[in-house]
């Protein structure tokens, strides 16, 4: 069949896209998808060319800049490629360029759209990056390079990080400002220490000819509360900077999850340093309990020092497993136990 759109804008007739649709039901459904994009670009560049048109004469160095005329520019959208023309300016005193419809259109200096910028950062949360590029073509029909793709995450990813770290600054100085979002009875905080592996690569030490990948840590934060209904939610952050930061994004976090309003609080750590640090500072008023698998672990590590005759060190590791099983305050911390039970 042969389809025919007009698209009117204001009154005005802007552009009519045809599009043939034939074949089995797959390639309709294909057909029509395209065609809904072929109308979206004619939509979206008239759209984008009457916002740029309401946009401000931008200054500079205290002096309006000087209008440089109209160049068209060619973003990527959702709907797929579309270009309009807009205003650039440029300062007469530093020189510095300026174009202030890029701002708000484009996701900062990348050539694409904030939507479409929005929907590859999510789907890069979820999928490894090399597989963005064939997903992003398969779903939404948007050919963006692999490498394209990865700038534009590694720059929306840290500038959100910046931003979390700031507010988490920010609310460190005026704790009293933090709002709950809940008032859960129980909040439980964890934190740990992950590994993660990275893109980059660097010289193998045992044979610099060869490269491998970087891992690197990485520390894991998560806040879990006991609604009314006893459903649990959680939330987690993570990150890679210093770890006073960290600690006040943490606590920044689990007081938006009504930690310090909550009758329980519990504190669970795998025994680093670091985290029981974090505990004393902010969350001092918690019971701190070393998690059950990072426990299990240092039982089989102990088990593993002392005996070298496996059958013997399974019956003393098997004992030791079943002590701190039968004995919950047996993984609380060593201080508030002694607080527990002799105070
Ligand atoms: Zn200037």
């Amino acid at each position: 069949m042969k389809v025919e759109v007009t698209v009117r804008i204001d009154g005005r007739e802007v552009a009519t896209v045809e599009e043939c649709i034939a074949g089995p039901a797959i390639e309709v459904e294909q057909q029509t998808e395209a065609l809904k994009d072929r109308v979206g670009q004619v939509v979206l560049a008239e759209g984008f060319l009457q916002l740029a048109a309401t946009l401000r004469h931008p200054c500079c160095c205290g002096k309006s800049m000087q209008n440089k005329g109209q160049r068209t520019v060619t973003i990527m959208s959702q709907s797929g490629e579309i270009s309009f023309k807009r205003t650039r300016y440029c300062c007469t005193e530093c020189g510095h360029y300026q174009t202030p419809a890029d701002r708000v259109i484009c996701c900062g200096r990348h050539r694409v759209t904030r939507h479409l910028a929005k929907q590859i950062s999510q789907l890069a949360t979820i999928e490894h990056f090399t597989r963005l590029e064939q997903l992003m073509a398969d779903q939404h029909a948007v050919h963006i390079g692999h490498d394209e793709m990865l700038q534009l995450i590694h720059d929306v990813g840290g500038n959100v990080d910046q931003q979390r770290q700031a507010e988490a600054l920010y609310a460190l100085e005026r704790p009293s400002q933090i709002t709950p979002k809940q008032r859960p009875k129980q909040v439980y905080v964890s934190c740990d220490g992950i590994m993660y592996c990275t893109n980059q690569r660097e010289p193998c030490p045992s044979d610099p000819t060869k490269m491998r990948l970087i891992w690197k840590q990485m520390r894991v934060g998560c806040v879990y509360w006991q609604d009314d209904a006893e459903h649990w939610h959680k939330q987690v952050i993570w990150g890679q900077e210093d770890l006073p930061t960290f600690s006040a994004s943490l606590y920044r976090l689990a007081c938006e999850c009504g930690y310090r309003e909550a009758d329980e609080k519990i504190f669970a750590a795998d025994g680093g340093d670091w985290c029981w640090g974090i505990q004393d500072q902010y969350f001092a008023d918690s019971v701190g309990i070393l998690d059950w698998y990072h426990a299990t672990e240092h039982i089989w590590d102990c088990g593993k020092q002392l005996h070298s005759d496996p059958q013997r060190m399974k019956t003393w590791v098997d004992e030791g497993l079943n002590r701190a099983d039968s004995r919950s305050v047996g993984l609380m911390r060593e201080d508030y136990l002694r607080r527990k039970l002799f105070v």
